[in-house]
C-alpha cells in the first residue's frame, strides 16, 4: 500500500482528505487513514493527501478540502480510550440525589463534592 503521508507532501501543495466512497460508519464518513494504513472515522487519524495521490486511484473516492469539513465535525467517544473506566453503577441511580452535589451516591456514601467541604474556595466567597 502507498505510504504517502501529509508530512511527505511538498510544502505549499494543497492537501485533501480522501473519503472512502459508499461506506459509512453509522452517520459518519470513512476516510483514508494517515500513511495509507487503512480507513478511519476519526478525522484526527485521517491522512491528508496531495492531488497527485489521486492518479490511478479509484474514481469513486472523494477528495475533500479540510475547510469544507469543518462544519460537519462532531465529537464522538472512542471505546478504545475508555478501557479501565467503569460506567455508573445502576443500583445507585435509584437512590435520592445528594443535596451537596446533585448526584446519586451509593447509600450512606459520603459526598466528595468540593462545594460541601468547609475549606472549599466556593464556600469562602
Ligand atoms: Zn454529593
Amino acid at each position: 500500500m502507498d505510504r504517502v503521508h501529509a508530512e511527505e507532501a511538498a510544502a505549499g501543495e494543497p492537501l485533501y482528505f480522501i473519503q472512502l466512497a459508499q461506506t459509512w460508519h453509522g452517520d459518519m464518513l470513512v476516510f483514508w487513514a494517515k500513511g495509507g494504513s487503512g480507513y478511519v472515522v476519526d478525522i484526527e487519524q485521517a491522512g491528508l493527501y496531495p492531488a497527485s495521490h489521486a492518479k490511478g486511484r479509484r474514481d469513486i473516492d472523494l477528495y475533500w478540502r479540510p475547510a469544507d469539513l469543518v462544519d460537519a465535525l462532531t465529537l464522538c467517544v472512542n471505546s478504545e480510550r475508555m478501557r479501565g473506566q467503569k460506567p455508573v453503577d445502576k443500583s445507585i441511580l435509584a437512590s435520592p440525589r445528594c443535596p451537596g452535589c446533585n448526584e446519586h451516591h451509593a447509600p450512606n456514601a459520603e459526598c466528595e463534592a468540593p462545594s460541601t467541604r468547609m475549606d472549599s474556595p466556593e464556600m469562602m466567597k
